[in-house]
C-alpha cells in the first residue's frame, strides 16, 4: 500500500466511511504529502488492467525459471506487478488453471485480483452445431 499521490509508503489509517452499498471504506492519510485517500482512490495501481495472456506469459516465464526483472522487461511490466500476480494467483491456482481463454481480462485492483472469464460466452452446449 502506498500513497497514490506521492508513492510514499508511510501511510496511516484515517478512519472509515460507510458507503451506500454498506461497505466500509478504509481511509488513509499520507505522512509524506499529508493528502488523504481511501482504498478506492483511483491510482495507477488500482486501474491496472492487464490482459490475461500477459499475466499468463509472465507466470510461464517464471515457471521456466526466468528472473522476475527479466520477465518484466520482456513484457514491459513492472516486476513488482509480476510479483503481485504471482502472489495473488498462487492462492487461487485452481481457478487459474487451466489458463483463462484468450481475450479474458484480469483486473488487478489494489490488493484484489478479479478474473473475468466467460462473461459473454454462450453456454457450452451452444458452442458447436448450432
Ligand atoms: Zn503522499
Amino acid at each position: 500500500m502506498e500513497c497514490p499521490h506521492c508513492q510514499n509508503q508511510k501511510i496511516v489509517k484515517n478512519g472509515k466511511d460507510c458507503h451506500q452499498d454498506g461497505k466500509a471504506i478504509q481511509n488513509y492519510l499520507c505522512k509524506g504529502c499529508s493528502k488523504r485517500f481511501n482504498e478506492r482512490t483511483g491510482t495507477a495501481m488500482s486501474r491496472l488492467r492487464t490482459p490475461a495472456n500477459v499475466v499468463s506469459f509472465a507466470l510461464k516465464m517464471r515457471t521456466e525459471g526466468m528472473r522476475i526483472r527479466a520477465s518484466g522487461r520482456v513484457l514491459e511490466k513492472y516486476h513488482t506487478s509480476i510479483m503481485r500476480w504471482e502472489q495473488k494467483l498462487a492462492s487461487q491456482s485452481q481457478q487459474w488453471s487451466p489458463p483463462a481463454p484468450a481475450g479474458a481480462d484480469i483486473t488487478v485492483e489494489g490488493d484484489e485480483v478479479y478474473t473475468r472469464v466467460g462473461e459473454n460466452l454462450p453456454p457450452q452446449s451452444q458452442k458447436d452445431g448450432q
